[in-house]
């Protein structure tokens, strides 16, 4: 059986993890496709974000007022939500939360979108981890703080991967391959994350790295259990059909949305 589904309205197509479905009582979860002219990068010619935003709280029947998006910078700052409203959204690429009502909204282009969720405590992560969140450790950093802050345990926590550009067009020059070098010296020997290949550019050489692999093991390291890391195998360059991509689309590139809120039960009221 597929780890995703795919729905479609009038309006707007989405993407769902089926392991988050299953907690579909206290966690609404969607990942948008491109399709119907869903884009919600600001500024972006043939698409309205504000229009794509109304299509989307329209599916999935969430007040508009409760969407909430930081301003996301290829940084490791997680912003935690909290009653005391003083998070400050600026320059912040993962917000936690285990309040309801918050639809934590954040944007992708190619970049790993990381969504996280302890059904047992009652928490979520949505994280931004590009290829520089990556090298931050931004998935590392965003567990830390569910177990520190939240005491959830790691064992619990389940992460889903959204469609990304994926190794085999993730092609990088030495300045980023020495990045990678050095800050994942262990994981590069033992797995198969930096290739060669017979590509170069007017930089020089390409390399492929997985970006993806990284990902996961880095958060195996931080105690999260391989059923509960479930990957949407999704490449968003070989399928730019469905997703936007910043490689395929330019300068004009659109971004996908990834959707998560904790919902408020009735007797909560
Ligand atoms: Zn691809």
């Amino acid at each position: 059986m597929s780890d995703i589904i795919i729905n479609k309205t009038d309006d707007i197509e989405y993407l769902q993890f089926n392991k988050l479905l299953e907690f579909q009582e206290d966690l609404v979860h969607a990942y948008t496709l491109k399709t119907h002219r869903i884009g919600f990068r600001r500024g972006g010619r043939n698409y309205t974000a504000d229009e794509s935003y109304n299509k989307l709280c329209i599916a999935l029947e969430i007040n508009k007022a409760y969407l909430v998006h930081p301003d996301q910078q290829h940084t490791d700052n997680i912003c935690e939500y909290n009653e005391e409203g003083s998070m400050s959204l600026a320059k912040v690429d993962g917000i936690i939360t285990d309040l309801t009502n918050i639809a934590t909204v954040l944007t992708f282009s190619d970049c790993l979108a990381l969504l996280m969720y302890d059904p047992k405590n009652k928490v979520i992560a949505n994280i931004h981890s590009g290829w520089r969140g990556t090298t931050k450790k931004i998935g590392q950093k965003a567990v830390y703080k569910m177990i520190t802050d939240y005491n959830c345990r790691p064992e619990n926590i389940i992460c889903c991967f959204g469609p990304s550009i994926r190794k085999d067009h993730f092609l990088v020059n030495d300045d980023v391959k020495e990045i990678f070098e050095n800050d994942f010296k262990d994981i590069i020997k033992e797995n198969n994350i930096i290739e060669d290949t017979e590509y170069s550019n007017e930089k020089g050489k390409q390399y492929r790295i997985d970006t993806v692999l990284i990902n996961k093991i880095l958060l195996k390291e931080m105690g999260l259990i391989d059923e509960n890391i479930i990957d949407s195998n999704l490449c968003t360059v070989c399928n730019s059909g469905m997703f936007h991509s910043r490689r395929t689309e330019g300068i004009e590139y659109q971004a996908d949305a990834s959707l998560m809120m904790l919902k408020k039960h009735k007797e909560d009221i």
